[in-house]
């Protein structure tokens, strides 16, 4: 039976990334994932894919609701709808194909086949062939999967997740979206570029609501200019699929009932831990009651088994998945690496882009954190204006005595860019005075981060 160092389940960005950091500080090492593509959910169907969406449509959008304005007459603008998810397709590849040169550069060994314990050191490998191999170390990166509704449950034609909507035939007429988080907002907003009619349910009254509420509100009002329409306090009950689409049931905050009628559903509810497979009881491994696998920094009860990612409790991001794996790899080898969870940004990658990191206002209410805050809207920047950007706006909120910064909260054009300053200045602990001390190069869209630092800083911003 072949020994390794250290074996990793799951390919995903927590995975590989894991794997390549053992492989650097000179682990033998095995990946086992069980689709043919690395990169997990993240590069085959999420992240990548859903961006190479998001960019095409919004091009198509621009080519149609903004060219003239700058001065560009194209009188016939068509959607080539087949060659858009070509490309994407295209991107994946490419993208998936890079991660096998850098497992091949890095000697890191690939097996494809769905892993399973036998005992804290034996994996087993069901695919093409069976076999069994040998761990010192085992690190459980194994994801999450979309969480399906049992009254609504994934048909893969009308009733469908992500996945499916990343893959779609054609344009639907009338999506109707369950849920107004991340992915339902993402996904809509790309079909309603490409003009479907788009309503999103959702159950709470108000959209990304892990999200600052002023920029979630922002974003609301932005979409609705897209035309995106919101049913907010609804939840959806069911869903009937009829000979022309699916009626999707739901009652709002009176307990009302009511109907929505479209061609397809797209269920975005949230992701579920993907422990499935794994025969986590061979090794007395508990997950807890959302079915996330238990860890004290990163480490399961098992002394050599870890687990990263999704498949741990968190925000179920790529960019956290990757800073986990390289921690605990790290840990492995006797270092002492930190993760400040407070500073995990989180990016809605509509147009304008949403971004945020740190404390949301309520969180400081709540928490009785004194704060102020300081706001720049873009339309008082030259170069958003210079680029036909000008919607959205930035907010700082700073320590009210020690103006060190909580949380920075935006919505505009590339925020999802822009928020990385706000996170290195918060790494350092800096101040908004920091921030607003700064030369930043003009003309651009990081002027505003300058400025809101500047409003929270005794109300100096120059340009409002
Ligand atoms: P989410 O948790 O972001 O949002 C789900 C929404 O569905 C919530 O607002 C919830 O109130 C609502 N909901 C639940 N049950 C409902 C019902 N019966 N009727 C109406 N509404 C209902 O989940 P998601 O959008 O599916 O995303 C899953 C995960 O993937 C999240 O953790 C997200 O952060 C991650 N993700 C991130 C990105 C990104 O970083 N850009 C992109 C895609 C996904």
């Amino acid at each position: 039976m072949e020994k390794f160092d250290l074996v990793v389940i799951g390919a995903g960005p927590g995975g590989y990334v894991a794997a390549i950091r053992s492989a650097q500080l000179g682990m033998k090492v095995a990946v086992i994932e069980k689709r043919k593509g690395l990169g997990g959910t993240c590069l085959n169907v999420g992240c990548i894919p859903s961006k190479a969406l998001l960019d095409s449509s919004e091009l198509y959008h621009q080519a149609k609701a903004s060219f003239a304005t700058h001065g560009i007459d194209v009188p016939d603008v068509g959607l080539n709808f087949e060659q858009m998810m070509k490309r994407k397709e295209d991107v994946v590849n490419t993208t998936v194909g890079g991660i096998d040169y850098l497992f091949k550069k890095n000697g890191i060994t690939r097996f494809e086949g769905l892993g399973s314990f036998v005992d804290a050191n034996t994996i087993h490998i069901s695919g093409e062939q069976d076999l069994d191999i040998q761990a010192d170390k085992v690190l459980i990166a194994t994801g999450s999967e979309p969480t399906e509704l049992p009254f609504l449950k994934f048909d893969g034609e009308n009733i469908i997740s992500s996945t499916e909507a990343l893959s779609l035939k054609e344009v639907p007429k009338h999506l109707i979206v369950v849920g107004g988080g991340v992915i339902g907002l993402e996904i809509g907003s790309v079909y309603k570029r490409l003009g479907a009619d788009v309503t999103v349910v959702e159950f709470l009254p108000k959209i990304v609501p892990s999200m600052d509420e002023e920029i979630g509100k922002q974003l609301q009002k932005s979409l609705q200019k897209l035309k995106v329409k919101f049913k907010l306090s609804h939840g959806v009950t069911g869903a009937t699929v009829t000979e022309d689409g699916v009626l999707v049931q739901a009652k709002d905050k009176k307990g009302k009932e009511v109907e929505f009628k479209g061609d397809k559903v797209l269920v975005a509810v949230g992701r579920r831990a993907n422990t499935d497979g794994l025969n986590l009881d061979a090794v007395g491994i508990k997950t807890d009651q959302r079915g996330c696998i238990e860890v004290s920094n990163l480490r399961t009860e098992v002394p050599n088994i870890w687990a990263i990612g999704d498949v741990v409790a968190g925000p179920m991001l790529a960019h956290k998945a990757e800073e986990e794996g390289v921690a605990a790899i790290e840990m492995m080898m006797g270092q002492k690496p930190h993760i400040d969870y407070n500073l995990i940004p989180g990016v809605v990658y509509t147009w304008p882009e949403a971004a945020s990191v740190g404390k949301t206002e309520a969180q400081l209410k709540e928490e009785e954190i004194p704060y102020k805050k300081g706001m720049f809207p873009f339309k008082a920047s030259g170069r958003a204006r210079a680029a036909e950007e000008s919607e959205g706006l930035i907010k700082v909120l700073a320590h009210e005595e020690t103006d060190e910064l909580l949380g920075v909260h935006m919505l505009g054009p590339r925020c999802a860019d822009l928020i990385t300053e706000a996170v290195v200045a918060m790494e350092y602990k800096a101040s908004a005075e920091d921030i607003a001390r700064i030369c930043h190069p003009h003309p651009t869209y990081s002027e505003a981060v300058k400025e809101a630092a500047l409003a929270a800083t005794e109300d100096r911003a120059i340009h409002i």
